[in-house]
């Protein structure tokens, strides 16, 4: 059976249509299962009706001429209950009913099966024989089976349908397509999807002796330098709006081309009598089957660079002319898995939105798109990346969701969104040089998160009064090795220099979960779970000693430096974290650096930090809630996989509960807490942060004048009176209803969408 339905899935994934994959179903199931009939019933969610779709032993005929209601047949009870029918006599059944011309009456066994993908029921899966009997508990097992196990292939098939227009499958309320990933750049992008396709196929290329090996190798240098070229051009068309230290990645991008990496073991495979397309293609191919057998998210990434680049020169010598493709006015750009050079190839001004089928919020692709300010969703699984070219899409950044082919009234919804956040935009700017203050006046420290160089500029011009979280590890994601001390100290030196007066909260480097560094592999079959964030770097002084000292010579003269260390579970890590930063400091102090020894501070992100918070503030000088990692571990559900994206509620009661008893241990101490995850800077939950007394809010500087705006609605009292409403309550959704009915009665309904962390 395994065997069976192993086949029916490759078979239905390769089908062109989902007309194909239905009747690939109908006719391997009822094969394998010897029944007279089987049939697919799927639900039109506009007429509300099961469908006909497809069958063998039935009258096909009827295929598509007709439908049952939910209160229509025994299909009809499948479909409502959700749950098997098996029944030795068909027609005995309260709800039995026969359809005119369809053929059914020689028919008695009746087994039907719901096909459920993702809470959704697709429709009924039914199969018939003539024989009075019951079928087995094997073969109802084996129907239930190949229903759940097909129902997301068939989910995919639909959408593809609905997208390429061949039939009326309404696959969203609102008609077109709707598609859910990871919001990785929150904003409204419409356009027209540009699919940045590989310029040639590495896979097709034959092995052949060279004719004219030295002509052979020429024409690889020589298509080398085109590409080169091209990349150096795509590095600056993105020069301003990327800093120095993010193009510094095509850097890394341009050394695996070079002699003594890749490139050389191209030239020496020409060397030995392999054609150029041959040897290039064999090369390639070995080191992207490589990387794509590794566990890590980044690893694999590095298949792609690979893969992307060897495409790119076999463009060139397969004297294929790159396509001058003419990139729409409004293009979002649709790939499986974005890749730094994509992205740059579109001209910045015609580029309103990304969506990937791959990645996740932190990777590579979720990073350049943040700091670029485009709206992007990424880690859409079901994406039929080759379908969409030339085709309308809604990239909602704020939700996660793209949208194909609108329906007219969604675009005009959407549009209407857009245009509000262009005024939105207009209307608040004023408020960049302006202090955060309730409606009575009392102020409140608004603080930003960096990460890349294009941050630091965003953060002035929006008016940040401080870094409360630069996460040193981006710059280091961005390299081929790690930066060394001089490098590090010029990087923190920068940050610290360029919001001065203000404090600078540097995080020690957090690796490990999804960010893994290329030259530093970190192979774990949990990874969250695994050899993160403190945990490396008390493991490698080397590398905690070398970023200390930086951070702590960057601070020569400025002293707004504060440190902090990430993922910390046991007071230990503290300990031994604050003896290494010691040691640093002394060291610097005898190398004849002056400047105090900064405020030390712990993140709290993990359930043990937060029963520890106590101990944690007597020994730390300030606490910051990392509240992306503290919801993901307190609700156990994974921050980057959209399967459980609906489960991420960064306003779960539990989790409002750990940031009080948070809040409380460090008030019990006399000493500052912050918070710098991303609910920081969503308008729904922080006039609640405030009332719950945190120091600081720190968020992405595009989240500022938001932020202020919605906090000076409130007076400090109201503040109070919506926490003490909040805290009792003991739902997400309660929660939530409670800070929009309080936002909406302020008038600022059109900021309740921008909440994207709060489930
Ligand atoms: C957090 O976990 O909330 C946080 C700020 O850290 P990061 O998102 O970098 O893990
Ligand atoms: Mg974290």
């Amino acid at each position: 059976m395994l065997e069976v339905l192993r086949r029916l899935i490759q078979d239905v994934n390769d089908a062109d249509s989902l007309e194909d994959a239905l009747a690939l179903i109908v006719g391997q199931v009822r094969a394998a299962m010897q029944t007279d009939v089987c049939t697919i019933y799927l639900h039109d969610k506009g007429s509300q009706k099961l469908i006909f779709r497809a069958t063998e032993g039935l009258n096909s005929e009827k295929v598509g001429q007709f439908g049952l209601r939910f209160d229509e047949g025994l299909v009809g009870w499948v479909a409502t209950r959700e749950e098997p029918l098996n029944l030795d006599d068909a027609s005995a059944h309260p709800q039995f009913q026969l359809v005119e011309g369809l053929g059914e009456e020689p028919f008695n066994a009746f087994l039907g099966a719901p096909i459920v993908h993702q809470r959704d029921l697709l429709g009924v899966l039914v199969v018939q024989q003539g024989d009075h009997r019951r079928f087995s508990e094997d073969e109802e097992a084996f129907l239930i089976t190949v229903s759940a196990q097909l129902a997301g292939l068939i989910a995919h098939a639909e959408l593809a349908g609905a997208i390429s227009q061949t039939n009326s499958v309404a696959v969203d309320a609102d008609g077109g397509a709707r598609l859910s990933g990871i919001a990785a750049c929150s904003g409204i992008g419409i356009g027209t999807a540009a699919w940045v396709s590989p310029h040639a196929d590495l896979q097709t290329v034959p092995s052949r002796q060279a004719a004219d090996r030295r002509a052979e190798l020429k024409a690889f240098r020589d298509a080398l330098a085109s590409v080169r070229s091209d990349i150096q051009q795509v590095a600056e068309n993105l020069e301003d709006e990327l800093g120095p230290e993010d193009r510094a990645l095509f850097g890394v991008y341009l050394s695996i081309l070079d002699d003594s990496a890749l490139g050389g073991e191209v030239a020496a495979l020409i060397k030995a009598g392999e054609w150029a397309q041959g040897a290039l293609s064999q090369v390639m191919l070995r080191h992207i089957r490589h990387f794509e057998r590794m566990e890590h998210s980044y690893l694999r990434e590095r298949a792609v660079d690979v893969r992307d680049l060897g495409t790119r020169v076999l463009g060139y010598l397969q004297d294929a002319d790159r396509r001058d493709v003419d990139y729409p006015e409004a293009t979002v750009l649709v790939a499986e898995e974005l890749t730094a050079s994509a992205l740059g190839e579109i001209p910045r001004d015609r580029l309103v939105g990304i969506v990937s089928m791959r990645g996740s919020a932190n990777s590579h692709t979720a990073i350049l798109a943040r700091a670029m300010g485009i709206p992007a969703v990424v880690g859409v699984e079901d994406l039929p990346v080759k379908r969409l070219p030339d085709q309308q899409l809604v990239v909602d950044g704020y939700n996660g969701r793209i949208y194909v082919n609108p329906h007219v009234d969604l675009l005009a919804r959407f549009e209407g969104l857009l245009a509000e956040d262009e005024a939105l935009f207009e209307e608040l700017a004023p408020l960049a040089t302006q202090p955060a203050t309730t409606s009575d006046g009392s102020a409140v420290a608004l603080w930003v998160n960096t990460g890349v160089a294009a941050d630091v500029q965003r953060a002035r011009e929006f008016g940040a009064e401080g870094v409360g979280l630069y996460r040193t590890e981006v710059s280091f994601l961005l390299r081929d090795r790690f930066p060394s001390e001089e490098e590090q100290r010029q990087l923190y030196r920068e940050q610290l220099e360029a919001l001065h007066p203000s404090p600078v909260t540097m995080r020690t480097l957090d690796i490990g979960g999804d960010k893994a560094l290329p030259y530093f592999p970190i192979e774990e079959s949990n990874p969250f779970l695994g050899w993160r964030g403190i945990r490396v770097t008390l493991d490698h002084p080397e590398i905690f000693l070398t970023q200390v000292r930086a951070m702590l010579k960057a601070n020569e003269g400025l002293h707004n430096l504060r440190i902090l260390l990430p993922m910390v579970t046991a007071i230990d890590e503290l300990r031994s974290a604050k003896e290494l930063i010691l040691r640093c400091h002394d060291e610097v102090k005898s190398e004849g650096f002056t400047g105090p020894l900064p405020p030390i501070g712990v993140m709290i992100e993990v359930p043990a930090a937060v029963y520890l918070a106590s101990a944690l503030a007597e020994e730390a000088d300030f606490l910051s809630v990392g509240s992306n990692d503290l919801t993901q571990y307190l609700l156990a559900v994974d921050r980057g996989n959209a399967r459980v994206a609906d489960l991420y509620q960064a306003l779960h009661p539990a989790v409002l509960a750990a940031l009080m008893h948070i809040i409380e241990a460090a008030r019990s101490h006399n000493k500052p807490v912050s918070i710098c995850g991303e609910l920081a800077g969503d308008p729904r939950a922080a006039p609640l942060l405030v009332a719950m007394g945190f120091d600081q809010l720190s968020m992405n500087a595009g989240s500022l004048s938001v932020i202020k705006r919605v906090l000076s609605a409130f007076s400090r009292d109201e503040l109070k009176a919506l926490m003490e409403t909040l805290l009792p309550l003991r739902s997400t959704q309660e929660v939530v209803s409670c800070l929009d009915a309080a936002l909406s009665a302020r008038g600022l309904d059109s900021f309740l969408r921008r909440g994207e962390s709060t489930g």
